[in-house]
């Protein structure tokens, strides 16, 4: 089924949008099996891993040219299970690590591509930025060379209200705008990505760039 279910969402998908299928707690069998239907970025959300995956796609000599995205919580202590790999950390979400990440770039000789995590859903976790911590990194931006801002990463509400899911993808694809119309120079700071199964088609409407599907994909997650 993974086949057919990539290749029906692709169908819907605009060419310019990318899909992220998330293949966390999937066994590198189904990422195979996805691979050899065409798709070539997957995301993950644990460090151990991705980097187990990786190394196990390696030792079957499969899966080189696959795009890793980093989707998860990343303690300072695991960035070396993930950065070396990971080609979009799309889950930064709070100025220690931002720091970590720009530290280990520099001391890697590496320019490492990031997402910043708002916080759009309702529930009162402490998941990502507000937007003003966001708008005092950036205007803060050259402290961190080893770092490239590409763009903004959400999760919306979770609610079967398309309403409310709605609302929460406006709010972070205008302040997407807003950040875009502020800081100009910031020529690659193009991403937005949001939308996952239960949601994507909702977020194609505010502006996903990029939409990170697992379930619809691959099917419950054990
Ligand atoms: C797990 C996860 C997804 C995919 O969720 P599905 O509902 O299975 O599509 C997307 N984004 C993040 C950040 C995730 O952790």
């Amino acid at each position: 089924m993974i086949k057919e279910n990539l290749l029906s969402i692709k169908k819907e998908l605009p060419s310019e949008v990318k899909l992220v299928a998330v293949s966390k707690f999937h066994p590198v069998g189904d990422i195979l099996e996805a691979y050899d239907a065409g798709q070539r970025a997957f995301g993950e959300n644990r460090p151990q891993e991705l980097a187990a995956k990786v190394a196990e796609l390696s030792a079957l000599g499969r899966g080189g040219d696959i795009e890793w995205h980093f989707l998860g919580h990343l303690q300072t202590n695991k960035l070396k299970l993930v950065l070396p790999y990971a080609s979009l950390v799309q889950s930064v979400d709070s100025l220690h690590l931002l720091e970590a990440i720009n530290a280990w770039g520099k001391a890697n000789s590496k320019v490492i591509d990031i997402l910043l995590e708002l916080h759009i859903g309702q529930e009162q976790t402490k998941q990502g930025f507000y937007e003003e911590e966001i708008l005092d990194i950036l205007f803060d931006g050259g402290k961190y060379p080893n770092v490239r801002f590409r763009g903004l990463m959400g999760m919306a509400s979770h609610t079967d209200e398309e309403e409310t899911v709605s609302a929460d993808f406006a709010r972070i694809d205008s302040f997407m705008a807003y950040l875009c119309d502020l800081f100009p120079e910031m020529d690659s700071f193009d991403q937005l990505s949001i939308g996952m199964s239960g949601d994507w088609r909702i977020a194609l409407r505010h502006g996903a760039t990029i939409v990170r599907i697992g379930t619809a994909i691959f099917g419950p997650r054990a």
